[in-house]
């Protein structure tokens, strides 16, 4: 079928992540882009940005209806953090093993979250979770022209 097809172009080697404002204000985002590239990461687009919070609705859309929503929709819009697509072979994997867990008290040692998360809530970055949320989360915030580059 048609949906098969298209399934084979999306890519695997391609992800998305935010240095979260609370990472942003405590200074950490020198030592987080520090871990991406010394974990082979390839930026291929990165941008430091202030989210309206009509922006982290439609980013946070699969959430809506969760008891932690409207807190996650007022810190993502909180302050100013900085989205970037990367690229590394076998990327979404890569980078949720780089990030440890969503509660920094079950994330492993010398992942990101362990040493720069304060709380479930704020959690210093974010990661795609599949292929296809990568390549939507990627278009949600880069246009063709900012991805181009090598
Ligand atoms: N979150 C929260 N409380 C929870 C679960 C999640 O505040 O109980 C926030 C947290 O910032 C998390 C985001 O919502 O990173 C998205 O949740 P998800 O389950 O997708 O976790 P992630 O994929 O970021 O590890
Ligand atoms: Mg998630």
């Amino acid at each position: 079928s048609t949906k098969y097809i298209k399934k084979e172009y999306i890519l695997d080697n391609q992800t998305f992540a935010i240095i979260k404002p609370d990472a942003v204000k405590n200074k950490d985002t020198g030592l987080i882009l520090d871990r991406i590239l010394k974990a082979d990461f390839h930026v291929l687009a990165g941008k430091l940005l202030h989210m309206s919070q009509e922006q982290a609705e439609g980013f946070y859309d699969i959430h809506k209806g969760k008891p932690f929503y409207d807190e996650l929709i007022q810190f993502m819009s909180s302050g100013q953090c900085m989205v970037l697509a990367l690229e590394k072979e076998n990327a979404v994997e890569e980078w949720r093993n780089t990030i440890g867990a969503t509660n920094p008290d079950e994330a492993l040692e010398g992942t990101i979250r362990k040493d720069f998360a304060t709380s479930v809530g704020l959690n210093a970055v974010h990661g795609s979770d599949s292929n296809e949320n990568a390549q939507k989360e990627i278009a949600f915030f880069f246009s063709d022209g900012e991805l181009r580059g090598n």
